[in-house]
């Protein structure tokens, strides 16, 4: 049965998480304004705070499951506006670690920070496109090719690799590569300039006769299989969690939103009465109330997307549906609230007009609500990708 109730630990926890993100939010503005800086690892306001890590680590086991536990970490963290000021100690190369690595793997490099890097100038939503090549050569992989748009690129220890080591044989030849900063041949090429998450550390990455050993193939499966996409679709279960864990950035975006305008409005004398019956409600309270029965049932289906993984039932499809719907109040929300306020919501004294940024981000990386679309389409009426693609 699917219960989301919290243990009182867990909700201290999250608020905890809440209260940090909304400590360091008054960094926000600067690190928007300067996107050449990176926040540091530290801020001194969350310094005041006792350390949560250890405590996430500890949880006892009858609390909320570790996958649930991770969306609503992620919706709390981002009501406070936190990401992308706090790095939380893992990137998205480590669920790509956890999802197609060895148990040796996801040992050795089990607290390495590993951003993931698939996108290239050339290959974006169509991921089969991947220029990049590794080609095996002795007991080392040779890896070639330029990746643009990667999250943490600059920060992370190391990165996963998408590329190609049989370019005829499209999806069924893309497997993933773990390789480390300083490797020879591996460079951070730029920090990328971006419209929102301006604090974010994005990164374009080039790879030059590169040489890893062979077992940094993740999952060591070397085979391209003439039939069907080989190893690709356990590739692709990395997305499983990172799709929904986006989408609970979105709704912690569109809930920041939301509480924004509703103090602004109080501000002003004007008191949003939540009760009042749908008959009597100023259009602005429809307008609001509308806004939050979206973001809670963006919420919920990124529950749902934890819930699946936490019992280990497929979620794939779930998992887009949460990035779907997470995207879209992440950029419906903030959206909503600035057309509530006007002027006030377009100002850079606030941060509302930040958060419309951020959120038409969200709304592409992890994949573009578009291609979440599909994926759901595809999944409902029974087609390939090739036959709805
Ligand atoms: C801030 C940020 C962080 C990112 N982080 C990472 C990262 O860590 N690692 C990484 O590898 N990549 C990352 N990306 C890249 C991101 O995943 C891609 O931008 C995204 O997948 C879309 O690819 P594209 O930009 O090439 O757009 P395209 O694929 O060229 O798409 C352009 C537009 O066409 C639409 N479209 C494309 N195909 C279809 C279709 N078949 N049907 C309908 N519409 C379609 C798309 O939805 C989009 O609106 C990041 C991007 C940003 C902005």
């Amino acid at each position: 049965m699917v219960d989301f109730r919290l243990s009182t630990n867990d909700t201290e926890i999250l608020e905890q998480v809440r209260r940090e993100g909304l400590a360091v939010r008054k960094h926000a503005r600067y690190f928007d304004d300067h996107e050449e800086e990176l926040p540091p690892e530290k801020l001194p306001e969350a310094d005041s705070f006792p350390p949560l890590n250890e405590r996430v680590m500890r949880r006892p086991a009858d609390d909320t499951p570790a996958a649930t536990f991770q969306m609503l970490l992620g919706m709390a963290r981002q009501w406070g506006d936190a990401f992308p000021l706090r790095q939380p100690p893992v990137a998205l190369g480590n669920a790509a670690l956890q999802a197609a690595g060895t148990p040796e793997q996801k040992t050795r490099w089990g607290s390495t920070v590993l951003s993931m890097a698939i996108t290239e100038p050339g290959c974006g939503s169509d991921s089969k496109a991947i220029k990049t090549t590794a080609r095996l050569d002795g007991d080392d992989w040779v890896i070639n090719g330029e990746k643009i748009f990667v999250t943490t690129g600059i920060r992370a220890q190391g990165v996963v690799v998408w590329a190609t080591i049989d370019a005829q044989r499209g999806r069924a030849g893309i497997k993933s590569f773990v390789v480390m900063k300083g490797t020879p041949g591996f460079e951070v090429t730029r920090k990328e300039k971006k419209l929102g998450i301006r604090a974010s550390d994005t990164a374009a990455l080039s790879f030059t006769d590169c040489r890893i050993p062979r077992d940094h193939l993740l999952g060591g499966d070397e085979t391209v299989p003439r039939q069907g996409s080989g190893g690709f679709r356990g590739v692709m279960k990395t997305f499983n969690m990172t799709r929904p864990a986006v989408g609970a950035i979105g709704v912690g975006k569109a809930r920041a939103s939301l509480d924004f305008a509703e103090e602004a409005l109080e501000k002003e004398g004007v008191k949003v009465d939540w009760e009042r019956s749908r008959y009597a409600r100023s259009a602005i309270e429809a307008k609001l109330v509308q806004m939050q029965a979206d973001a809670e049932a963006a919420s919920l289906t990124c529950l749902r997307a934890g819930w699946l993984a936490d019992t280990g039932e497929e979620n794939n499809v779930e998992a887009s549906i949460a990035k779907a719907k997470g995207g879209e109040v992440s950029r419906t929300v903030p959206q909503g609230c600035i057309e509530i306020l006007g002027a006030m919501g377009a100002s850079r004294e606030h941060l509302l007009e930040k958060w419309l940024r951020d959120g038409r981000i969200t709304d592409i990386y992890e994949g573009t609500g578009q291609i979440q679309r599909l994926i759901i389409a595809r999944a409902i009426f029974g087609y390939s990708s090739e036959e709805l693609g």
